[in-house]
C-alpha cells in the first residue's frame, strides 16, 4: 500500500498496457462501466500551511477500485477517461462531489479540483463548475482549479476567457506540477495564477541534488515575487518539509503530512481542526 499511488506503479502499470493493446482496450471498456456502476470515487489529501502546520483545505483526487485489478492509478484511467471523452462527465462528477463535500468543512478550508485539458475545450470547464457552485452552495473563494501547463498550452481564446470568469467569481487557479512542462512567465502574470505547485520530482531531489535545490529556489522567489501562494507536493521526510519551509513555501502536502483520504476521514480531520 505504501507505494499504492506513487508515480513508479503508475509506470509500471502504463508500461504493462501499452505492452498489450487488447489489455488497454479492456480496461477502457471497463472504465465505461465502472462509471456506469458509480466504482469511482474520490479520496481527499490534506495541504498544510506550512509555518504554522494548521490544515488549509484539500486536494480532491479520483480514484477507481477495480473489481479484478485491484487500485488503478489515476494517471492512467483519468489519460483513458481523456481518450474517449468520459473526462467530460466525470470532471463535472469530480467538481460537484468536491464542492458538496467542502460544504460540510469548517468555512475557511478550501478545495482542489483537477480539471483536465479536454474540460477547456468549448465553455465546458465554466459550465461544469458553475453548476458544481450553484448545486452545493460552495462560496466561490473556497474552491481552487488545478490546471497543468498543457492546458494553457491549448493556446486558445476559451482557455483565457475561462480562466477570467473563474477569477471573476474568486476561484483561484493553480498551477500544478510546476516546472515540468512548458512553464511560460508571462502565463503566470497574464493569467493571473494564483498559486503555484512545484512538482513532486524537484521536491524528491531537493535534499540531494544541487540542480533541484536550484530549481525549487527559483520557482519559490518567483512565487514571492509575484505574490503567489506556493505549494510544495510530494512531502515524504522531515529534511524535506524544513527545506521547503526554509525556502518560502506557503503551503506543503504529501504522505508525511497526511495521505489521501476518504470523505468520512477528511470531515473528521477538518472537524478537529480549530480555525
Ligand atoms: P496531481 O494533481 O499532481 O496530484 C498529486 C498526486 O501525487 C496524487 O496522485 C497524490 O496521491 C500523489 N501524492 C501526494 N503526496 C505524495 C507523496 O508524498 N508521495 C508520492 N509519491 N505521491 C504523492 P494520484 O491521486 O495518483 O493522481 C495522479 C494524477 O492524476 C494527479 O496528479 C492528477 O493530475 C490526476 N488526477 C487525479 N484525479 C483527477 C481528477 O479528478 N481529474 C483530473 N483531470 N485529473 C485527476
Ligand atoms: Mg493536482
Ligand atoms: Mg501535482
Ligand atoms: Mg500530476
Amino acid at each position: 500500500r505504501a507505494k499504492g499511488d506513487g508515480r513508479g506503479v503508475a509506470r509500471v502499470f502504463q508500461e504493462e498496457m501499452e505492452r498489450n493493446a487488447r489489455e488497454l482496450r479492456a480496461l477502457e471498456l471497463d472504465l465505461q462501466t465502472a462509471w456506469k456502476d458509480g466504482q469511482l470515487h474520490l479520496a481527499y489529501q490534506p495541504i498544510f500551511e506550512a509555518e504554522s502546520g494548521a490544515l488549509a483545505g484539500f486536494e480532491a483526487l479520483a480514484r477507481w477500485h477495480h473489481p479484478q485489478r485491484g487500485m488503478v492509478p489515476a494517471d492512467v484511467f483519468i489519460a483513458l477517461a481523456e481518450e474517449t471523452g468520459l473526462i467530460l462527465p466525470l470532471g463535472a462528477w469530480a467538481l460537484k462531489e468536491a464542492c458538496r463535500a467542502a460544504t460540510q468543512w469548517p468555512s475557511h478550508l478550501f478545495v482542489a479540483v483537477n480539471l483536465s485539458p479536454i474540460q477547456f475545450r468549448g465553455a465546458q470547464a465554466f459550465h461544469q463548475v458553475r453548476a458544481a457552485l450553484d448545486a452545493s452552495g460552495l462560496a466561490p473563494e473556497r474552491l481552487e482549479i488545478e490546471i497543468t501547463e498543457s492546458t494553457l498550452l491549448l493556446e486558445g481564446p476559451m482557455v483565457r476567457a475561462t480562466l477570467d470568469q473563474f477569477r471573476e467569481e474568486g476561484i483561484t487557479i493553480t498551477l500544478d506540477d510546476f516546472g515540468t512542462g512548458y512553464s511560460s512567465l508571462r502565463y503566470l502574470k497574464m493569467l493571473r495564477i494564483g498559486r503555484i505547485k512545484v512538482d513532486r520530482s524537484f521536491v524528491e531531489e531537493v535534499e540531494h541534488s544541487a540542480q533541484s535545490r536550484a530549481i525549487v529556489e527559483a520557482i519559490t522567489s518567483l512565487a514571492r515575487t509575484l505574490s503567489l501562494r506556493c505549494t510544495g507536493e510530494g512531502i515524504e521526510t522531515e529534511a524535506q518539509r524544513r527545506i521547503m519551509t526554509e525556502q518560502g513555501c506557503s503551503h506543503l502536502q504529501g504522505y508525511l503530512l497526511g495521505r489521501p483520504g476518504t470523505a468520512e476521514e477528511a470531515l473528521r480531520l477538518a472537524r478537529a481542526t480549530v480555525a
